[in-house]
């Protein structure tokens, strides 16, 4: 998995600024302090199924309930005069959904508040919930329960930072996370286990910071045998992101990939994402202007330099794997080679996996991936 998006986490009791002053102030002072997480479990999407036991529905405005303890599952569809539901005749703008246990949308088991809201778009379904109580499921998606305990509580830690810097970015925003690799891949509490809860109590409330903020704690799959700096492949310049020799990921043992991309391709993403016309001429490698590598795309009236990130963004994440690969021109293909998964900045969670394995502690961990932040227990 990858995160890529850097990002005030609520307070329970609402709105809390986050920033120099909280963390200056003395960590018995934030004991017992919860933050909760607005997550986009489904967005601009036509409708929804959700069920759960006792399945009760409110009017989001008014509060009035439209559908009450309902045994049967129901559908939300997205309409321009409000939220259809099925088999009822109400037409909310939004809807509050409560269930006595195992409240599920679109099968994905939450816990939480969750609520529909109509968007231009279509649906969005917010889950707020404990940021300690995300972390647990989250692990469980990004990494996997049977990975070590040192290494679960290294990704606890990035994820908790990841999370709460996301919040800080997203203020102003209708939610802080997605649940896709866009942020961090969440799949609902089903995924929570014994070791995630193990590696989130163990380090609750510990966060990277840098400078008295919480850091960028970039994560990805798997670095291939060298993690990259932020400057290489986002062209910001990062203290604690530089990127160093990574000798503790071999068992990602998939690391190497390889891919053919038409020419016909480029320019049809090219179009799509960056306004491209006309005709590709020609495909060359180049370097930045910081000496990482590039390409140059030469059309009869356009030239455009992209860094790897860059051409991965335009041609898909799915498609090219990693931001570390190299390519041959052969005919009106492109042939890419690559290593790694993921966008290869911070913490390689397969190197992780195998420092763990050597007996190394989260806090080595982090040290190599994220070297020059500060871990701090901000509750
Ligand atoms: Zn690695």
């Amino acid at each position: 998995m990858e995160n890529r998006n850097l990002g005030l986490c609520r307070s329970h009791t609402g709105w809390l600024l986050f920033g120099l002053v909280l963390f200056l102030q003395p960590a018995s002072a934030l004991s017992g302090q919860g933050y909760s997480v607005r997550l986009a479990v489904a967005n601009s999407v036509k409708s929804v199924q959700v069920e759960g036991q006792r399945l009760t529905i409110l009017d989001g405005d008014v509060r009035d309930v439209l559908v009450k303890e309902s045994k049967k599952a129901i559908k939300l569809t997205a309409d321009p005069a409000g939220i259809v539901l099925s088999g009822y005749s109400h037409r909310p703008r939004s809807v509050i959904l409560w269930a006595k246990s195992g409240l599920k949308v679109n099968g994905r088991l939450l816990v939480g508040e969750v609520e529909v809201f109509m968007k231009k778009s279509g649906l969005l379904v917010i889950n707020r919930l404990d940021l300690e109580r995300y972390l647990t499921g989250l692990l469980g998606a990004e990494m996997s329960a049977s990975w070590p305990i040192e290494a679960l509580k290294a990704q606890a830690v990035a994820s908790r930072t990841f999370a709460i810097r996301r919040c800080l970015d997203r203020e102003n925003h209708d939610f802080d996370l997605s649940t896709s690799t866009l942020d961090q891949v969440y799949k609902g509490i089903a995924r929570e286990a014994h070791s995630t809860k193990k590696a989130v109590s163990a380090t609750r409330g510990e966060v990277l910071t840098y400078g008295g903020m919480p850091a960028e704690a970039l994560f990805h799959s798997c670095c291939g045998g060298r993690t990259r700096s932020a400057q290489e492949v986002f062209g910001n310049q990062v203290a604690y992101l530089s990127g160093a020799k990574d000798p503790y990921c071999s068992g990602c043992k998939s690391s190497d990939w390889k891919v053919r991309v038409t020419l016909s391709e480029l320019k049809k993403k090219l179009k799509r994402r960056k306004g491209w016309s006309g005709p590709i001429v020609r495909v060359v490698k180049t370097t930045s202007p910081k000496g990482f590598r590039a390409t140059r795309i030469i059309g009869k009236s356009a030239e455009l330099v992209l860094s790897n990130h860059e051409l991965r963004v335009v041609l898909g994440l799915d498609v090219l794997l990693s931001s570390e690969f190299v390519f041959e021109v052969e005919g009106t293909n492109l042939l890419f080679t690559g290593r790694g998964r993921g966008h290869g900045v911070g913490m390689c969670q397969w190197g992780a996996r195998g420092m763990a394995e050597k007996g190394k502690d989260y806090k080595a961990i982090l040290n190599k991936y994220y070297t020059r932040a500060d871990l701090r227990k901000l509750y």
